[in-house]
């Protein structure tokens, strides 16, 4: 089933204790559209990028078999622009300095033949565009959103409004804190599950991911790595992995849903072993089917 995919273009400049990686291709929709590309073909992306942004960038999409025709380029503009420190443990970061440049002025306009998307991935980007990319889609059969710190203390209240149209919300353990304005991450759900989308997945690091449904919650790992270089678009990444595992079944419960926690999981593992989009740009699919079976080793009691 086909995915649209919206959310930031970017080149971040990386900080982290073992090095730096400066104006590498990042954002929040080149992780997610990136990372689903290995479970469908049908990825179409909707965004902006600058003058800066070339024809080889867009190669690398292209040759995930991706569409881009929905990305709008600014010729006088510049890709909007991130960056990044992570601290020692490389489980928290500050973010060091955001450019929206071409995001600022950025009107989305879905193109016609994206309009009867099933999947709508609504990566973290200003929560009034997510809304705008949602008003101009037929009949969406599940509607995922991703978020930041920046957009929930930034607009709160545009937030919540994107928020009633979702089904699947996405966050890390401290913005779901912030948001729900609750320290207790159980408590946490359940107030911001009441905004309006049923299912909740909260992540939470290298402590692996919390999967809130009406017929309770799931756990999964985070996969035990020895080398860890980068996190950027991890958070990206897992949601690519697990939307592109639900649109690859094409149904949505439970079980379904528990395992696409699972391979985002294992494509998130995958991303933080290289600087930027370097490991999960090429990849193939036995090594990611290798991964999600170890993921199922890692609880494994019995068998
Ligand atoms: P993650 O590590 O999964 O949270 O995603 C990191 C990516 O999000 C980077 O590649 C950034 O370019 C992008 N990003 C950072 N801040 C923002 C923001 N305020 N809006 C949209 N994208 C952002």
């Amino acid at each position: 089933m086909s995915i649209l995919v919206v959310g930031s273009l970017a080149f971040d400049d990386i900080e982290t204790p073992f090095g730096n990686s400066p104006d590498t291709l990042g954002g929040s929709s080149t992780y997610i559209a990136l990372s689903a590309s290995y479970f469908t073909d049908e990825i179409n992306m909707v965004g902006v990028v600058g003058a800066d942004f070339t024809d080889e960038h867009f190669s690398l999409l292209h040759s995930r078999n991706i569409d881009t025709k929905g990305i709008q380029k600014v010729d006088n503009g510049k890709t909007f622009r991130w960056a990044g420190r992570y601290h020692y443990d490389m489980n928290t970061r500050d973010t060091l300095d955001t450019q929206l440049n071409v995001f600022a002025d950025f009107d989305p306009h879905v193109p016609e033949q994206y309009r009867k998307s099933e999947f709508v991935c609504l990566g973290n980007i200003d929560p009034e565009l997510q809304v705008k990319v949602l008003d101009q889609i037929t009949a969406p059969k599940m509607v995922i959103c991703d978020t930041m710190n920046f957009w929930i203390e930034g607009k709160p209240e545009e937030l919540k409004k994107t928020l009633e149209r979702v089904d699947i919300f996405i966050i890390n353990d401290s913005e779901a804190r912030i948001l729900s304005g609750d320290p207790n991450l159980v408590k946490s759900a359940r107030i911001i599950r009441a905004m309006g989308p049923k299912i909740l997945i909260i992540k939470k690091g290298e402590h692996g991911a919390l999967l809130f449904t009406d017929n309770g919650i799931f756990v999964a790992p985070a996969y035990p790595l020895e080398s860890i270089y980068d996190p950027t678009g991890a958070g990206d990444t897992f949601a690519g992995g697990f939307i592109g595992h639900l649109s690859r079944c094409g149904t949505v419960n439970d079980l379904e849903l528990r395992k696409g926690v699972l391979y985002g999981s294992a494509m998130a593992s995958f991303c933080v072993e290289k600087f930027g989009t370097d490991r999960i740009a090429s990849l193939d699919l036995l090594e990611i089917e290798d991964r999600y079976q170890s993921f199922l080793d890692l609880s494994r009691t019995e068998g």
